[in-house]
C-alpha cells in the first residue's frame, strides 16, 4: 500500500490505500469515475469511519470548496456550500452573517458532502430542519442529479444515501435555508441553557448559542487531535412504549426522550455505562472516561481491535436490557 490513511481518519488508524485521488469540482469527478477501474471509496473528513484493514483500493477526498449566498429574501437566505467544505467552518459563516439554523451545529468535524449522509444533528437541531437540496454524481452513469429534500429520506441519523442508494451516488455541493433575524432559537437541550445563564445571557444571539454549543462540546468531548475517535460509536436506540415500560420497571431511574411517533429514544452512553463499560480500556482501545459512546484509539489501536470492543458492548447491551445498539460509524474493510 503507497498511501497512509492516518491522517484522513479521527481514529487515527494506521492503514493504507492504493492512491488517495483529491476532487476539487464536478467535471473533475466525473473525468475520474469515467477513468477509474479500480475499487474506490468515498472520504470527507474521515470522521465517522472505522477502518478494518488496508484498502485494496483508491481513496477519493472530497475538497469540492466555496461557501455562497445564492439567494437573499426578506426572511431567508439560501446559502450553497461545495461538498469537501469543513462543516464548522460552514457554520460560522453563517453565524457570522447573522445566518440562523446552523448554530446548535456547531463543532461537529468532518465535512458539508458527508452532512447529509446521516443527517448530521445535536442540541436538538438536524440538518433536515435547514436543508434545501443537493447536487450528487451518480458513481454508474457520470450523471448530475438534484435531490430535494423528499426524496432523502431523512431520519434519526438516517437518510437514502444510507439505505436504497448507499453507494450510488457521490454529494457535490449543498443548499440549506437560513433564517435572517429574528431567529428561532432552539433551547431545548438543557446544557445549552445551563451555559447560557451562567453567563448572564437570557436574550441570547445565534453567536451565543454558538459559542455555548462549542464550550460544552470542547468540556465534554475528546478531541480526535489528542485522542483518536469518530464521536458516538452507535446510535441511540429508540424502542416502542410497550418495551420501554418493560424497562423502566426494572430500571425505575432510565432516562429516556419520548419522540412525537410515539416511541422513546433512549442513551447508548447510559446503557453502556449500566454494562459497566465506561472508562474501561483493552490494550489501546476503550470507551472515553467522560462519555461511554466514544469509542477512542489510545494511539496504536488497529481497527479490528475498536471493532471487536464494538461487538462486545454490543452484546453486553443485548444482555442485559434486550437492545440491539446499532453502529453509526461506517466500517471499511
Ligand atoms: P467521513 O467520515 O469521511 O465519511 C462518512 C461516510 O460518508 C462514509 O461512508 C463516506 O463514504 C461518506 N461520504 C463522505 N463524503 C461524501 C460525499 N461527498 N458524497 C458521498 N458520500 C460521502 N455526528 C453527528 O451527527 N452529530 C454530532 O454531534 C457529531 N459529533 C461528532 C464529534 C466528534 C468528536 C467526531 C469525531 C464525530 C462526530 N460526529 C457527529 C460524526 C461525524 O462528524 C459526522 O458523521 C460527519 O458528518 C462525518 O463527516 P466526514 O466528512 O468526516 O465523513
Ligand atoms: P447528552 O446531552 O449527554 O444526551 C445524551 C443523549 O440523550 C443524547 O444523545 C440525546 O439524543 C438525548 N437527549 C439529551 N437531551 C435531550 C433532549 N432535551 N431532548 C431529546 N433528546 C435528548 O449527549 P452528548 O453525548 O453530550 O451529546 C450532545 C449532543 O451532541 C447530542 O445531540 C448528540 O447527538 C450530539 N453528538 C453526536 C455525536 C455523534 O458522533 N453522532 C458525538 C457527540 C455529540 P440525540 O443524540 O438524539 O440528541
Amino acid at each position: 500500500m503507497n498511501k497512509s490513511l492516518r491522517p484522513f481518519n479521527t481514529f487515527g488508524i494506521e492503514a493504507g490505500a492504493k492512491r488517495i485521488i483529491e476532487i476539487n469540482s464536478v467535471p473533475q469527478l466525473r473525468a475520474v469515475l469515467k477513468e477509474l477501474t479500480e475499487p474506490f471509496y468515498v472520504l470527507g473528513g474521515g470522521s465517522n469511519i472505522l477502518l478494518l484493514n488496508d484498502l485494496e483500493g483508491v481513496v477519493l477526498k472530497m475538497s469540492i470548496p466555496e461557501i455562497k449566498i445564492e439567494r437573499s429574501f426578506k426572511h431567508a437566505v439560501y446559502l450553497s456550500a461545495g461538498g469537501g467544505v469543513n462543516w464548522h467552518q460552514l457554520v460560522l459563516f453563517s453565524v457570522k452573517n447573522d445566518l440562523g439554523g446552523l448554530e446548535n451545529l456547531s463543532l461537529i468535524p468532518g465535512t458539508v458532502g458527508a452532512s447529509p449522509m446521516q443527517n448530521i444533528g445535536a442540541y436538538g437541531v438536524e440538518i433536515k430542519d435547514v436543508f434545501h437540496k443537493l447536487e450528487a454524481v451518480e458513481i454508474a452513469t457520470g450523471k448530475v442529479k438534484i435531490f430535494r429534500k423528499k426524496a432523502l429520506a431523512f431520519g434519526y441519523r438516517n437518510s437514502v444515501f444510507k439505505n436504497k442508494l448507499k453507494g450510488k451516488y457521490i454529494i457535490a455541493k449543498v443548499w440549506f435555508k437560513l433564517s435572517k433575524p429574528p431567529h428561532r432559537l432552539r433551547l431545548s437541550y438543557g446544557a445549552i441553557k445551563t451555559v447560557l445563564s451562567a453567563s448572564g445571557i437570557d436574550q441570547p444571539t445565534i453567536q451565543d448559542i454558538s459559542d455555548a454549543v462549542i464550550k460544552i462540546r470542547s468540556e465534554k468531548l475528546p478531541d480526535p487531535k489528542e485522542i483518536g475517535n469518530a464521536g458516538s460509536f452507535f446510535k441511540n436506540p429508540v424502542i416502542d412504549v410497550k418495551s420501554f415500560s418493560k424497562l423502566q420497571a426494572d430500571y425505575a431511574e432510565i432516562p429516556h426522550y419520548p419522540q412525537v411517533d410515539g416511541t422513546v429514544k433512549l442513551p447508548a452512553a447510559w446503557l453502556i455505562e449500566r454494562c459497566g463499560w465506561k472508562g474501561k480500556r483493552i490494550g489501546d482501545t476503550g470507551t472515553h472516561v467522560r462519555q461511554a459512546l466514544v469509542l477512542v484509539n489510545y494511539g496504536k489501536a488497529k481497527g479490528a481491535e475498536i471493532h471487536a470492543l464494538a461487538l462486545k458492548i454490543q452484546e453486553s447491551v443485548r444482555q442485559k436490557f434486550k437492545i440491539s445498539l446499532e453502529m453509526e460509524v461506517n466500517i471499511w474493510q
